[in-house]
């Protein structure tokens, strides 16, 4: 029964040798798939290269991709691109085991195996199957999570939304140091069951409430909000077509907190909230990735 409940995925990956390459890539990319059917993802390595990995929700044409990617990176990067599936069971086996904690202001993103290792006046997530995104290690969980130490110090929202929750980690965090409840959305069913789980490992079940929804497609988020707060992890294109919807789930003076995007993407997701009154504070810039702290100014 689970089996049918964990599909497998596909995955591309392949190595750029340039940062404005694989910027471009990343970009082709995220134009050609329509949201939620392609998850792409760019690291920088220590000598500079660029691994992109793209999961995809259905098998893709591995010729057009190869094609898509030839153009934006020439032939050789395009015959290099591997293709894969990831049998759910072996995501489901993925575990933090070996991964350091994740410090990220007051909170602290770990596995079972360094429970010990939570300091009095830190705030632990314990995040363990990394069956869905969100593991803290990345540049943009990162980002969100120093974000919201930062506006916690000074800002007590009571209406909160984690947008595109993936392991739930954001949601979590939120939860446990509000002592507030928060609602945590998904596109993925996946990532819903495991942000559910989480939430309860991490003793916030009663808290995080969380539901399946592309964008504000659901009609809890009319129910929950106006939301004072927003935290989405999402990605530079879904983000923009989510700007006018969000604008009308937000309170007055509502912050927002973005990431997902690449610094060269962010004045383009800044445009399109600056257009809702949706504007900047703050960008952050992790490990080639952007987060941006904003205002709803009406
Ligand atoms: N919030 C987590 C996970 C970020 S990964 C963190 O900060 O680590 C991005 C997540 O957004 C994925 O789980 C993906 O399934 C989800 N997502 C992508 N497009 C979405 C959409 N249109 N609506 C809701 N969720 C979406």
């Amino acid at each position: 029964m689970t089996s049918t409940l964990t599909p497998s995925t596909s995955r591309a990956s392949f190595a750029i040798g340039s940062e404005q390459t694989a910027k471009r890539v990343v970009d082709r990319l995220t134009e050609s798939f329509f949201e939620g059917q392609a998850a792409i993802a760019a690291f920088e390595g220590p000598d500079g290269r660029w691994d992109v990995t793209v999961h995809f929700t259905e098998s893709p044409d591995q010729d057009s991709i190869r094609e898509l990617v030839g153009l934006a990176a020439g032939d050789e990067v395009a015959r290099d691109i591997t293709f894969d599936t990831i049998e759910a069971k072996d995501w489901v086996k993925t575990t933090l085991e070996g991964l350091v904690p994740v410090r990220a202001g007051r909170f602290i993103v770990h596995g079972s195996h360094d429970r010990s290792k939570v300091a009095p006046n830190q705030l632990g997530i314990e995040i363990e199957a990394a069956l869905a995104f969100g593991t803290g290690h990345h540049g943009t969980t990162r980002g969100c999570l120093l974000l919201l130490d930062h506006v916690l110090r000074a800002y007590r929202p009571r209406r909160v939304l984690d947008l595109g929750t993936g392991t739930g980690v954001l949601a979590i965090a939120a939860a446990k140091a509000l002592q507030g409840k928060v609602l945590a959305s998904d596109i993925d069913p996946l990532s819903v069951r495991t942000a559910r789980e989480n939430a309860r490992l991490n003793g916030a079940g009663n808290l995080v409430q969380t539901i399946q929804a592309s964008g504000f497609s659901a009609p809890e988020f009319a129910d929950r909000g106006p939301f004072d707060l927003v935290l989405a992890n999402i990605l530079a294109n879904p983000l923009k077509q989510m700007a006018t919807p969000m604008a009308r789930h937000l309170a007055r003076s509502a912050v927002v907190i973005l990431s997902g995007l690449l610094p060269p993407q962010a004045n383009g997701v800044i445009a399109a909230y600056r257009a809702r009154g949706v504007m900047l504070l703050k960008h952050l810039q992790i490990e080639g990735w952007s987060s941006l702290l904003m205002r709803y100014t009406r």
